[in-house]
């Protein structure tokens, strides 16, 4: 959605409060999309900060149908954004690129704000819990639910080189 800030961008009596939605059922990390399962309404918030400058000020909550990056089971991610954000007219003399970014000449496009407040706050790791231990390389098993037995030893040259690298390196700082 495009909301017109002109208004706000010309003085302190103005202030503009506004609701839109997130446009899409889903969001794209990297190659992947990411099922949207719920969202509230985004509420924002639009304040005069000087000529041509505002602050966004916005708020929305989604869940999205994640899963665990250890075991694969699927975990609802609830994001609970809050944000402030300053943006910038086409006619204020010095902007930087943050402050231009979402705007579309006087409108603020909320979709472009979303997207990038979602980005910011999406964890770098998903997990069921904190101690997931994954599911078993070889037999595929969960490895919450049990042990099953297999070596997960790895044979792999390369491997095995860098573990005498480690233990070399471990075996000189001790000797320090
Ligand atoms: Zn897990
Ligand atoms: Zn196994």
């Amino acid at each position: 959605m495009l909301i017109d800030l002109s208004d706000v961008f010309s003085s302190r009596e103005n202030h503009i409060h506004a609701e839109a939605e997130y446009e899409e059922d889903s969001f794209g990390r990297g190659k992947r999309k990411v099922k949207l399962l719920e969202s509230s309404k985004l509420v924002l918030d639009v304040y005069f900060v000087e000529k041509n400058r505002a602050k966004v000020k916005g708020s929305i909550n989604l869940i999205f149908d994640t899963v665990c990056d250890r075991c694969l089971k699927s975990i609802p991610l609830e994001l609970k954004l809050s944000f402030e954000e300053l943006v910038v007219s086409p006619e204020a003399e010095s902007a930087d690129e943050e402050e231009r970014q979402y705007m579309e000449g006087f409108k603020l496009d909320t979709e472009r704000l979303l997207k990038n407040e979602i980005s910011l706050r999406w964890p770098s790791k998903i997990l069921c819990r904190e101690d997931c231990r994954g599911l078993c390389l070889k037999c595929g098993r969960d490895l919450n639910e049990g042990e099953c037995g297999c070596d997960r030893f790895v044979p792999d040259p390369r491997m095995a080189h860098i573990k005498d690298v480690f233990d070399a390196y471990h075996k000189e700082t001790k000797e320090d």
